[in-house]
């Protein structure tokens, strides 16, 4: 028998009294973050939601995503976590797919109503009750119970995150409570956290990074989670100097808006003082961001890669070896990886192929889609639609997604080696790849790239300095200049709206 709550129990237990969640003013212990999921927990009981049945969190990073994600896993509900960013139209839709039977919501804004779409949906796919998070204190039974946690067991499913996976279909992706503690703790088998530890949450909550990476990662060892609501790169670099902050996971474009924001590095480097770790993942890391982090503030990003549907971490960074910047570092403990040729065969070292994973990680299985999860797990290997490579000492590099792969007149062309050229040159600060359908070669390689504030892009010029350092048929044959790239809320840039 195993719960994923048991993160919040033992920290309650033997750190009390220290500063679980901080949001701004709100600040709420552990035995308090604990006492309130004990109270959801009972509120869902009284309200006839059993052990197995799925229940809606909508919430960004406020104290109420901890409150009611660890009450629901004590009630041994699956938390069926959501962005808030969703149209009625996709809450609907997974609503009916996850077949829940309650949703807790979080009011949203003028611009943003979220309560109000959730409701709209809830509605059309027969959801039994939308609770109000802005109400959710007094729906609470003033002093919580002493019932337990209920017995799940290690192999019930805990979560379900719902994922575009490799088809662009969204999909429940099941992960049990195993599954997701193990992963939670994978970072403390490679670098002791502990109690002391202040960690920023810029990640979203609601997604598999954030979730068990940051939230049960720290919660697990009892340290203090600076939770942010919407990533702002000033805000949070404020953050992480105001709060002497140890431990940051971000996705690239995080990285590289704090590059924006602080050209200098100034903050950068206050907040180095006090970082012990300093974490990226989501995304390839272009090498050039890594250099400049390294250059400003002294602090080497440690790459780790990872999949919803993987819970997620299945590599990272040797702690005890040096970094090799490109590279998303080696198999965590209890994960095999394989990289594979179409045929399914292990590929040698340096060569290219699918990285297919094995291990405790892996999900249950995609939530009711058993041909969708035979297709995705195939004899024990979940195949990751990733291309990647092994070096010889067993480094792990992601290449690109099978995807997002361009064929040009016959041959492969990789987005994120594109990319990472273009982002040496010293005006371009972000960039994306795409290919887009061209009448005879198929395909053509298209740039889209921001300028570094201050700095102007010269098409021409550019376009010079990626065909110097790029085989002929790799180098983009239209540059496009933007102010902005379309991000997905969870930071990686949105290549689909692009393409
Ligand atoms: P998600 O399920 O939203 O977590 O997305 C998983 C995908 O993110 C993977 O299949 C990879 O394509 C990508 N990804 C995650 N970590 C990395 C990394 N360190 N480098 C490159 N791509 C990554």
């Amino acid at each position: 028998m195993l719960n994923l709550s048991v993160v919040l129990d033992s920290a309650a237990r033997l750190h009390p009294d220290r500063a679980a969640v901080v949001c701004g003013e709100q600040v709420y212990s552990y035995a308090e973050l604990n006492r309130r999921a004990r109270q959801v927990a009972e509120l869902v009981r009284a309200r006839g939601v059993r052990p197995g049945d799925r229940v809606v969190l909508i919430c960004p990073n406020l104290p109420e995503f901890p409150v009611v994600y660890y009450g629901l896993l004590k009630a041994g509900v699956v938390v069926v976590p959501l962005n808030p960013l969703l149209k009625e139209r996709e809450l609907e839709f997974v609503f009916g797919d996850s077949g829940a039977v309650m949703v807790f919501a979080w009011e949203g804004t003028e611009h943003l109503p979220v309560l109000e779409n959730a409701r709209r949906a809830a509605v059309a796919a027969g959801v039994r009750e939308v609770v109000a998070l802005s109400g959710l204190a007094e729906l609470l039974a003033p002093r919580p119970g002493e019932a337990d946690s209920e017995p799940t067991g290690a192999e019930d499913p805990a979560v379900i995150i719902y994922t575009s996976g490799t088809t662009g279909t969204p999909k429940g992706a099941a992960l049990s409570h195993v599954s997701l503690l193990l992963n939670a703790r994978m970072k403390d088998l490679l670098i002791p956290r502990h109690e002391h530890d202040v960690a920023l949450v810029a990640l979203p909550l609601y997604h598999i990074f954030g979730q068990t990476s940051v939230l049960n990662g720290n919660v697990h060892t009892g340290g203090t989670l600076v939770l942010l609501p919407r990533f702002e790169p000033g805000t949070a670099l404020d953050l992480l100097v105001e709060h002497r902050v140890t431990l940051f996971a971000g996705v690239p474009s995080m990285f590289q808006a704090f590059l924006q924001a602080d050209p200098k590095g100034v903050r950068l480097r206050k907040a180095a003082e006090t970082i012990r770790l300093i974490t990226s993942g989501g995304a390839p890391l272009p090498v050039a961001v890594f250099e400049r982090v390294k250059e400003l503030s002294g602090l080497q990003i440690q790459q780790g890669y990872g999949l919803s549907e993987t819970s997620p971490t299945v590599t990272f960074c040797p702690w005890d070896e040096p970094l090799r910047p490109a590279s998303v570092g080696k198999p965590v403990w209890g994960v095999d990886i394989q990289v594979v040729d179409r045929a399914g065969t292990r590929v040698p070292a340096g060569t290219v192929g699918e990285i297919v994973v094995r291990g405790h990680c892996v999900m249950l299985g995609y939530f009711n889609r058993p041909e969708a999860t035979a297709e995705a797990i195939r004899d024990g290997w979940f195949h990751t639609g990733d291309l990647g490579r092994f070096d010889e000492d067993g480094w792990l590099y992601v290449v690109d997604r099978v995807k997002d792969l361009i064929l040009r007149g016959g041959y492969n062309v990789y987005p994120a080696e594109v990319e990472q050229v273009l982002l040496h040159h010293p005006a371009v600060a972000m960039t994306a790849v795409v290919g887009q359908p061209h009448e005879r070669l198929g395909q053509e390689v298209v740039a889209y790239v921001v300028p570094r504030i201050g700095h102007r892009i010269d098409v021409g010029e550019l376009s010079a300095f990626a065909r110097e350092r790029l085989a002929e048929y790799k180098y983009p044959r239209h540059i496009i200049v933007q102010s902005e790239l379309p991000l997905t809320a969870t930071g990686k840039v949105h290549k689909r709206a692009l393409s």
